[in-house]
């Protein structure tokens, strides 16, 4: 089912098609200033060059690309922001890197109905600002927002921290548009809140990670801007305390539009990324709580509730932010996570994602595997969600050790994550990095049926070819 891997006279023999399906200067080449960027995303530092990158503008050219890739048995990479953390954007089997950059409209805002129609290359946050302005609110809000595209949030599959109380992007898709591997355009949904004719293939486009399709269009519900929100910043003495609260606060009727959670590694190296002293940073975790509403009394008292849980766990501060200002820097603090963990040592990142209540002993098994392997490790994450990001961090730990420990450490991580009913991947994706672990997640028989889905589509597995799917 993998690709052929492809001779470079294969595709110097396609690029004037591709040329003249596009244009010359949306075909680039290696030498190009921008071609390199196009070999990696933000997985770790994997690299792999592609042979060429085309950036189509129209759903037409992506029919005629895919159509002129299979016929000379290319493969194809499907690419939006280049966010992805499980390396599904990358190239690995070199080809055509298909990027939707350029395919960034939004197509129409339907204010009568709640939806609105958009071209995969749009960057979610530019999305969400424009439908603000309207008094409409989009909530999926990956960490990513400010560069990611919605095109690769919905082949994510994408969450973020306001899952919890409004749900994850599949939540929201209504219509998608898209390409077939053999250059068929399809139309399945749209801006209808009922539809049950045919199979529910939104649910398997969602999420398939550019394996079965280029998503070239789609149509997302939106929903009322709530006309309030309140930010708490919470400091606790024991990483369990914190982990805690969040089924407590859950237990008081109380759904948050986000709980999430950092441990004090992590916010030492925020402090030390943006160069800048966080109230109570030597605490041994934070929690990030937001509530938002259109009744102000009410979202009052139900802080009140949020701030009696945590102190019930022993809290050593309940922070208010008091303004809008102060509000945005409490998240600019939690959506530099990422890039703060980067910026300390070499690293693997796992999506461990286990059912909320679960979330102490998941975040207390994680860390006690790590020590016993002598490994450094870093968490934060959507507590809510019961999904955690774990940073498994290389400092200064020799090659050889590192190479020969960290499957083995990620392995009983996974183990133990599926053992609480959980499983190893919460919204990034299985991609190229994670797939070697699919095992521990699924059996023989389900990984078997998502292979016959894939062959009945890509029989011959051109389209992110190296994906998701362990080496046999
Ligand atoms: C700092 C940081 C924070 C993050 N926070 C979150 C978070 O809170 N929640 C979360 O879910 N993720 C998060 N991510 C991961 C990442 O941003 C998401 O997976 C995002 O959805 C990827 O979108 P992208 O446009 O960058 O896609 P890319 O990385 O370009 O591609 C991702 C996958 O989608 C496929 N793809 C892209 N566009 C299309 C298309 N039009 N049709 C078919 N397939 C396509 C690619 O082939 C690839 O398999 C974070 C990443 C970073 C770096």
């Amino acid at each position: 089912m993998e690709a052929d891997v492809t001779s470079p006279r294969t595709l110097e023999h396609i690029v004037p098609d591709l040329e003249a399906i596009v244009t010359p200067a949306q075909v680039l080449q290696r030498g190009h200033d921008d071609f390199e960027k196009y070999g990696a995303d933000e997985t770790e530092d994997l690299v792999f060059l592609p042979d060429v990158v085309v950036r189509p503008e129209t759903t037409a050219q992506v029919s005629k690309i895919l159509t002129l890739c299979y016929r000379e048995k290319v493969p194809v990479t499907p690419r939006g922001g280049g966010t992805g953390l499980s390396g599904g954007a990358l190239p690995v089997h070199g080809g055509v890197v298909l990027s939707l950059e350029r395919m960034n409209r939004i197509l129409e805002i339907d204010k009568a109905n709640y939806f609105a129609r958009l071209e995969p290359g749009v960057i979610t946050q530019t999305f969400q600002e424009i439908v603000e302005a309207e008094g409409l609110f989009y909530p999926p809000d990956p960490a990513s927002r400010g560069t990611c595209t919605i095109g690769g949030n919905l082949a994510e599959g994408a969450g973020g921290p306001r899952a919890l109380k409004y749900g994850v992007t599949k939540d929201y898709v209504y219509g998608i548009e898209a390409v077939m591997p053999q250059g068929e355009i399809v139309r399945f949904g749209g801006k209808r809140l009922k539809d049950v004719a045919g199979y529910n293939l939104l649910g398997l486009l969602i999420g398939s990670e550019g394996t079965l399709a280029v998503i070239t269009e789609a149509t997302m519900k939106l929903i009322p801007l709530p006309r309030y929100r309140k930010t708490l910043l919470v400091p606790f003495p024991e990483m369990a305390a914190a982990a805690r609260t969040v089924p407590a606060i859950m237990g008081r009727g109380i759904v948050p539009c986000a709980m999430e959670f950092m441990e004090r590694a992590c916010i030492k190296s925020i402090e030390a990324h943006l160069d800048k002293k966080i109230q109570h940073s030597d605490a041994a975790a934070q929690l990030l709580i937001e509530v938002d509403g259109n009744d102000e009394t009410q979202l009052e008292r139900e802080m009140e509730i949020i701030a009696e849980e945590c102190e019930k766990e022993g809290a050593l501060d309940v922070f208010l932010a008091e303004t809008t200002a102060k509000q945005n820097e409490i998240w600019d603090m939690r959506r530099s996570a990422g890039e703060a963990v980067k910026s300390v040592s070499a690293y693997k990142e796992e999506d461990t994602v286990v059912p909320r209540a679960n979330l102490p002993a998941l975040i207390e098994g994680i860390h006690e595997i790590a020590d016993r392997w002598s490994l450094s490790i870093i968490s934060y994450g959507h507590a809510g969600d019961g999904n955690i990001h774990c940073n498994i961090l290389k400092r200064d730990l020799e090659d050889s050790y590192w190479n020969e420990v960290l499957p083995k450490a990620i392995e009983e991580m996974f183990q133990l994550t599926v053992r609480l009913g959980g499983t190893i991947s919460g919204e990034h994706g299985i991609g190229y990095s994670q797939k070697r672990y699919l095992p521990i997640a699924m059996g023989q028989s389900e990984i078997g049926v998502l292979k016959r889905i894939k062959e009945s589509l890509d029989p011959l597995g051109l389209l992110n070819p190296g994906k998701i799917f362990p080496d046999s």
